[in-house]
């Protein structure tokens, strides 16, 4: 091989190298990013950590006991939590409107039988919509959990949106990310223990389309973290522990 073709021929291996390095970089789902960021976060720190009882994951893999209970407590209007971290969610509501912010809760506690009519009669709209059942279904799954297997069963989840969001919208949709309520949550919800549960970037591993309007309880410590890592719950989980 003459030197001027080895060295095309590195080059371009180069080229394709920091090409792929910038794919990694860019994109944060790449094994190489997610290797990176694992990497970084710290490891569990129990002693440091507060209410250790609500970090646990909550997911199709991972539902609830089928004889879980929880005590609740109200955080606005009909609108209950666990009562280890109801109080949590209202000092974060009473914080966002000294700051001029109505965080308007939508959804918070939901009963297992709750769960299981949301997800029927969601799969009975995508049908009138002119979906097939089975595709309906499929469909309703993937924005509604399936019950013990939604982070609103265990009363650690709550729902937001802004106080006039059902006058120009007919949907609960990820235009919430474009609200001074979604700029407020993110960059205080951590400080009260909440995190934003369900990423654009990692619909794939949490199995939940992108949700800005859900927030999960998960303690303080935890919040803070998962939102310094930018990694979702799942990813973060199976580090720590
Ligand atoms: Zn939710």
């Amino acid at each position: 091989m003459k030197p001027g073709a080895i060295i095309a021929l590195s080059l371009s291996g180069y080229i394709i190298y920091l090409g792929f390095r910038t794919f990694s970089m860019l994109n944060p789902t790449s094994p190489q990013r997610l290797k990176e960021a694992q990497d970084n976060i710290p490891s569990a720190s129990e002693q440091r950590a507060d209410n250790l009882w609500a970090y646990y994951l909550i997911n199709a893999e991972n539902p609830l006991d089928s004889d879980f209970t929880v005590g609740l407590d109200t955080v606005v209007g009909s609108f209950m939590l666990d009562e280890r971290c109801a109080g949590y969610a209202r000092q974060m509501l009473e914080d966002a409107k000294k700051d001029g912010i109505e965080l308007t809760v939508v959804s918070a506690y939901r009963s297992v039988q709750k769960q299981q009519e949301n997800l029927e009669s969601y799969t009975e709209r995508l049908i009138s919509l002119g979906h097939s059942s089975t595709e309906a279904r499929k469909l309703a799954e993937k924005e509604i959990a399936l019950p013990y297997t939604s982070e609103h069963n265990a009363g650690l989840a709550l729902d937001i949106l802004t106080p006039d969001w059902w006058e120009t919208h007919d949907d609960v949709t990820a235009d919430f990310d474009k609200t001074e309520q979604f700029r407020w949550l993110s960059e205080n919800a951590h400080k009260y223990g909440f995190i934003m549960r369900y990423p654009r970037e990692y619909e794939d591993v949490t199995g939940i389309i992108y949700e800005p309007w859900h927030y999960r309880f998960v303690g303080v410590y935890y919040a803070n973290e998962i939102r310094e890592s930018g990694l979702p719950l799942e990813y973060f989980y199976k580090t720590n522990f």
